[in-house]
């Protein structure tokens, strides 16, 4: 096992655009780090350039503390875990698992690709010991389950006894139950080998439920790098807070319309939804700007009716009238509509290109309790936590709380 070190890493194709733009992460032995951004953003070529498929145009690679930027990619002993369908289907498990080692340089003349025969075989069924497929190493990939064929994909790599597992969106192809399993035996088994482990996606859920920490990259440039829990509640920026959940958080240009005392509260931010009470330190951070993008996420809400009355005073009340409701069982999705003047329209459409969206509608999703009654159309009482909102400038995205 190793760690891995960027140094300030910057890939430039021919037109000279950088894809990778002064990339520096440090992943530790035997992590789990996660790449995610919007298509486009340089993860799958900051994962090529650490595994040697492209060249690095400066900065540097270091594998366990050596330089490795010259390194051909087989003298960096990592492994590619490759989609399920990289398994030669006339193959049996056990043949599939050997293959890295067969077609390695055969060294001894005797097809076991320098390893010794005997050696082969010790390590598939090592390997097939680890990743419970003994009983199946005679069988062909089609008479597997998708989660043993995943598990064969990395029983390749184990075989090889890499220093580190490179997983490029590897689930991109399946459907989502099945990408739900395999999620979860990746990161079993991750956990488990306890090998340094990098995987690129696009998936924001993926991206959470899998990795250690988490590196958001947008056009580029790496925008934060945490666990997925501060991710979620302290993301650095507006990108950040717009790509990790779902659904997204909810920007509402605002404005100070009071700015209450210290202590005592009374800060009020007017937003197109209504009037949202904030703490003065809060409201400290937004004096003095014309304006501020407020942050509310959708579990923030709650139809008023079902708060009692100590959580009632850690947020605020507010009447709105929901467009309509989605109905998901366990819990259902609100929708506030409001009509946004030019400005907000104008905001709203920087928001979205800065977002990497198509467009930002000018409405505001909540999360509402199963058991709540609210129904569209209707003046609804709804709570808001406004202890958590985030403030953030609306020119610079940077997150002001
Ligand atoms: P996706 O999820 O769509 O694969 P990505 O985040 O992995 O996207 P990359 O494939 O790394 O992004 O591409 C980053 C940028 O570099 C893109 O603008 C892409 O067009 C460009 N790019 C990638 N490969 C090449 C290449 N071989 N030549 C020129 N430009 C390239």
């Amino acid at each position: 096992m190793a760690s891995i070190t960027l140094n300030n890493i910057v890939k430039k194709y021919d037109d000279g655009f950088p894809a990778v733009n002064n990339v520096s992460l440090d992943i530790a032995d035997g992590e789990f780090v996660i790449l995610v951004g919007p298509s486009g953003c340089g993860k799958s070529t900051l994962l090529r350039m650490i595994v040697g498929l492209e060249d690095i145009t400066s900065g540097e690679l270091q594998i366990d503390g050596h330089r490795m930027n010259e390194a051909a990619p087989r003298d960096r002993n990592l492994a590619m875990v490759f989609q399920n369908y990289a398994l030669y289907p006339h193959l049996t498990v056990y043949e599939n698992i050997a293959f890295p080692l067969r077609l390695a340089k055969d060294k001894n003349g005797d097809g076991s690709g320098g390893v010794g025969q005997g050696s082969v075989d010790e390590r598939v069924q090592k390997a097939a010991a680890l990743l419970e497929l003994t009983e199946h190493l005679d069988r062909k990939p089609a008479n597997l389950s998708g989660g043993q064929r995943q598990r064969v994909a990395m029983g390749r790599a184990i075989v090889r006894e890499a220093d580190a597992f490179l997983f490029d969106e590897p689930l991109s192809n399946l459907d989502a139950k099945l990408r739900g399993q395999m999620r979860s035996e990746i990161s079993q088994l991750q956990r488990r080998l306890g090998v340094t482990s990098v995987y690129v996606t696009h998936d924001q859920t993926e991206a959470m439920t899998l990795g250690d920490r988490v590196a958001v990259l947008k056009k580029g440039i790496l925008q934060q790098v945490a666990s997925p829990r501060e991710l979620y509640e302290q993301p650095v920026n507006l990108f950040v807070a717009g790509f990790i959940g779902s659904p997204s958080m909810n920007f509402l240009p605002a404005t100070l319309k009071d700015s209450g005392s210290a202590g005592s509260g009374g800060a009020v931010l007017s937003s197109p939804i209504g009037d949202i009470p904030i703490s003065a330190e809060k409201a400290a951070v937004a004096q003095g700007r014309e304006l501020v993008m407020i942050g509310l996420r959708p579990e923030y809400f709650e139809d008023a009716a079902l708060v009692d009355e100590a959580k009632r005073s850690k947020g605020s009340v507010f009447t709105a009238e929901l467009s309509h409701l989605e109905w998901l069982g366990h819990e259902q999705y609100g929708y506030i509509e409001f009509e946004p003047d030019e400005k907000v329209r104008r905001l709203l459409s920087d928001l979205a290109a800065e977002m990497d969206a198509d467009e930002l509608r000018p409405q505001v999703v909540t999360t509402l309790s199963a058991e709540s009654r609210v129904r569209p159309g209707q003046a609804t009482e709804l709570w808001v936590d406004s202890s958590r909102v985030h403030l953030f400038d609306p020119e610079s995205g940077e997150n002001l709380t």
